[in-house]
């Protein structure tokens, strides 16, 4: 198999050339040229020959070709279809790698994990459009995808989101979802500098290893990822107000009351600053039966 060389900023100029490649803003498009990260990244991501690998957003096939050499099997989801072509060019002498042309947030990767991995889990790796972050992360955890890892390139911003706890201005209803499905842990600080064209802000390279089972017992996940939002909807004011004013929750004043004592906690409590642990009491206190 043929030596992935595209890291080389001088030969993703010359395929660019080539092809007369256009970036595209609303893409996202900012793609690697700095082999030290790359190598990062596939040191982070821990892939092995048994595994099967889907990367988002393969952009000219750069890390794609790093991932090919590591793993069994590498599926590359590109929405961009000007790619495509350039895509079949750079890969052509990687022959475990498949290239789906399509929206990530449309593609069912539960299926595809069935159907290439045996429904064993698979790891993500992407240096991400940070356009759609949150949406991609959430939607890989809520919809049942079997997951080993994800490792994936961010913004600073969002890395230190998903890392942090109460207390912080970043603390919200991402750093609670991610912790509550995984261990995050940030592998890399990147710079500018090291995509072209350069973004604009601070990048960082965050590995999410998938718990097996949760951190902490809930009786119902998903009223309390209701009650999270509705507590960081209206960060300013108090939990009980918080969960009042939700429109995704119909509990009376009476019953709120009663599950924040339950949990001792202050009627004038902010939900900012519970932990995960607290919401997830919270939300039992909630389930009466
Ligand atoms: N992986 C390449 C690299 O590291 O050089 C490119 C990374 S670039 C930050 C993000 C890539 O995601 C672009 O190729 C872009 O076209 C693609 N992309 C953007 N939105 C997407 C979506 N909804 N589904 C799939 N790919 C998407």
């Amino acid at each position: 198999m043929t030596k992935p060389y595209l890291g080389d900023p001088k030969h993703t100029i010359e395929v660019l050339q080539k092809y007369d490649f256009a970036f595209q803003k609303r893409f996202g498009q900012n793609f690697l040229i700095d082999t030290h990260v790359l190598d990062k990244i596939i040191a982070a991501s821990q892939i092995t020959k048994d595994d099967f690998v889907l990367e988002i957003g393969p952009g000219i096939g750069t890390m794609t070709q790093y991932l090919s050499v590591a793993a069994r099997e590498v599926v590359a989801v590109e929405i961009d279809k000007t790619l495509i072509p350039i895509l079949e060019d750079t890969l052509s002498e990687f022959p475990n790698v498949t290239v789906i042309n399509d929206d990530i947030l449309k593609v069912d990767v539960a299926k595809i994990a069935r159907e290439r991995n045996g429904g064993r889990p698979v790891k993500v790796v992407a240096n991400l459009p940070y356009y759609i972050t949150t949406p991609i992360i959430m939607g890989l955890f809520e919809n049942q995808v079997p997951l080993d890892s994800i490792t994936i390139m961010v913004q600073k911003e969002v890395a230190d989101r998903m890392k942090t706890g109460p207390g912080s201005k970043d603390y919200g209803a991402l750093s609670l979802a991610v912790q509550y499905y995984a261990k995050p842990e940030i592998v890399a600080n990147v710079p500018p500098n090291c995509f072209m064209p350069r973004p604009k802000v601070g990048s960082a390279v965050i590995r999410l290893t998938r718990y097996e089972q949760p951190p902490v017992f809930v009786k119902d996940e998903h009223l309390m990822f209701r009650i999270i939002r509705a507590s960081f909807n209206q960060r300013r004011k108090t939990l009980m107000n918080g969960l009042k004013n939700s429109g995704e929750l119909s509990f009376s004043k009476e019953e709120i009351e009663a599950a924040i004592e339950t949990c001792g906690l202050s009627p004038s409590v902010r939900g900012e600053a519970l932990t995960l642990e607290q919401f997830a009491a919270l939300t039992n206190a909630f389930i009466t039966e």
